[in-house]
């Protein structure tokens, strides 16, 4: 990293800011948007009060702490998207947890694949990431609130319903359950000692990286998920082993025709995932297998290992309080979003084991949410609500500003070139983001890192490094898999974290390092 490279370099973007877009009416009710939260009840959809306000500051839409919501909607994939989008062009102006950790990223499953062929609408495919994008600016558009934050505990035993975000709390007529599914892990006895280090549950994020690179990789799993993981390792990878435990592939016949018709990947059935091993620098350098039918024990040369073995349904914190089958999935009534309790409904892959795709939940999110929209008038429980009229419009930098130069004073900056000087420079501490294009949980972080460091502006320098554009930088600093963020500060490597942390735990260690 010593050495001087002139390249392209620039200031980093900010990330999108999305602006509520003012309403004039929808097909059901007329309203104007007002600068206070909602405050009058109505006795019908149809009847929901016109109101006008000549304050157009740009306020926080944040409730006032006695408030009750008309419905929060819990999860960020196609499901809670969709309820955002349907809920919020009702006017029931939704609250959304996007999730930050606990079940996943923000965006949910489809942030961790590349082309979705099978979306309606998209007939030359479109990117997972790319695709979730557009459904969240959908929902936000129609006035939908946003935060990404994990919802900690619910409380459904009695009305009003409460939420409690790592954020916040709030209180609300009715809830969406949109929380999806999350990757299982192996277990395997050095999976803590390797997680990042070489094993990933997510070849989209990290097959790209340099650790990965022409290195000989395996996937275990037999279904969709692992195959989908191996082909697209073949992209990196000198060579992919397929770890199946049964004695058959599980995917779409469409699936296992490519893989086997692939001749980067061999496939080893009747094969058990035992453990990882290392070479005498500590690094991962090959996988322990067992041998099913056999019990033959042996080591397969290995760099990295990727999960494909399938999703738990995230309903931990519905446990004995709303109606679970045996593998945890929330129960519905058939053809509804209804779950065991009035008022609580359900979307997508967390009611859902049998179908799981994109649409699908998309479309159970639409039933939730007109089911929510019903409930609410049928009980006279639907409020009239209101948003600022105006929202302050951030300036995104354009792609002069980018290319205009290099200056330190800036906090922000993006590439090599950026980092070299201000790894040699600057006084401050230096945060440093690394990405990779088809990384979903990179595209979570970026924004929210952004946040943390403007809190810092002036304290803290802030480069963001694309691994597939800088694998140099990326290579020499050690990264493993993206995201990653590492701190430097007087050419010292202080820390890194790899994946997607609470804002806090970035947040403590500016302090103390600033
Ligand atoms: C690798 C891969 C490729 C796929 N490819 C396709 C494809 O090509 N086409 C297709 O149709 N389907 C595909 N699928 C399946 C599809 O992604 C899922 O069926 C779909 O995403 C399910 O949507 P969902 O909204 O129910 O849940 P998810 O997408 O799982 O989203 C759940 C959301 O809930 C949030 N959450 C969880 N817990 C909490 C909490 N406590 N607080 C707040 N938020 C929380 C998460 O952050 C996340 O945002 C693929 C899946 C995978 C894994």
């Amino acid at each position: 990293m010593a050495t001087a490279k002139i390249g392209l370099f620039g200031v980093a973007t900010l990330p999108p800011t999305h602006n509520h877009r003012i309403t004039t009416a929808s097909s059901h009710h007329r309203f104007i948007f007002i600068n206070s939260r909602r405050s009058l009840r109505t006795r019908s959809s149809s009847s929901l009060t016109l109101r006008a306000s000549s304050d157009t500051s740009s306020s926080s839409v944040a409730s006032p702490g006695n408030a009750v919501e008309n419905v929060v909607i819990i999860g960020s994939g196609p499901a809670g998207y969709t309820a955002a989008i349907y809920a919020a062009r009702a006017n029931l102006k939704p609250v959304v947890f996007e999730g930050y950790q606990m079940g996943g990223v923000p965006g949910g499953q489809l942030m961790t694949t590349t082309e979705v062929e099978n979306f309606p609408g998209f007939p030359d495919g479109i990117t997972g990431p790319d695709l979730m994008d557009r459904m969240r600016r959908q929902a936000e558009r129609w006035g939908a609130e946003l935060h990404h934050e994990d919802v900690e505990a619910i409380d459904v035993k009695s009305s009003p319903f409460t939420v409690q975000s790592s954020e916040r709390k709030v209180k609300s007529h009715t809830v969406i359950i949109a929380t999806g599914a999350t990757a299982k892990r192996l277990r395997l006895p050095r999976e803590d000692e390797f997680w990042s280090r070489g094993i990933s549950a997510c070849a989209i994020c990290d097959g790209a990286s340099p650790l990965f690179k022409g290195q000989i990789l395996a996937v275990v799993g037999g279904g969709d998920t692992a195959t989908e993981e191996a082909l697209y390792l073949t992209k990196y990878a000198r060579h992919v082993h397929l770890l199946v435990r049964r004695d058959q592939l599980r995917a779409s016949k469409a699936m296992q025709d490519r893989v086997y018709d692939n001749p980067n990947v061999t496939v080893h059935f009747n094969t058990e995932t035992v453990d990882i091993v290392s070479n005498t620098k500590g690094q991962m350098s090959g996988i322990l297998v067992r041998k099913l039918d056999s019990g033959e024990e042996s080591v397969l040369e290995a760099k990295g290992l990727f999960y494909g073995i399938g999703h738990s349904p995230n309903t931990q914190l519905l446990k004995g309080q709303v109606e679970l089958d045996q593998s945890g999935y929330l129960l519905v009534k058939e053809g509804t979003a209804k779950t065991s309790v009035e008022g609580v409904f359900a979307a997508g892959d967390v009611q859902d084991h049998e179908w799981r795709q994109a649409v699908t939940a998309a479309g159970s999110g639409c039933i939730a949410a007109l089911s929510v929209e019903r409930y609410l008038v049928s009980s006279g429980l639907l409020i009239e609500f209101h948003q600022p009229k105006h929202e302050e419009v951030k300036k995104e930098l354009t792609d002069r500003d980018v290319q205009a130069g290099f200056d330190i004073t800036l906090t922000k900056h993006k590439g090599q070139y950026a980092l070299r000087k201000l790894y040699h420079d600057s006084p401050r501490l230096i945060c440093v983001l690394y990405t990779s294009p088809t990384c979903g949980p990179c595209r979570t972080l970026k924004p929210i890192l952004s946040k943390v460091i403007d809190e810092y502006d002036q304290s803290v320098h802030f480069v963001e490094i694309d691994i597939e554009e800088d694998p140099e930088i990326a290579e020499a600093a050690g990264i493993m898999g993206t995201p990653c963020v590492q701190f430097f500060k007087n050419k010292e490597n202080l820390k890194t974290v790899s994946g997607v942390k609470m804002k806090r735990e970035y947040r403590e260690f500016i302090e103390a390092n600033i």
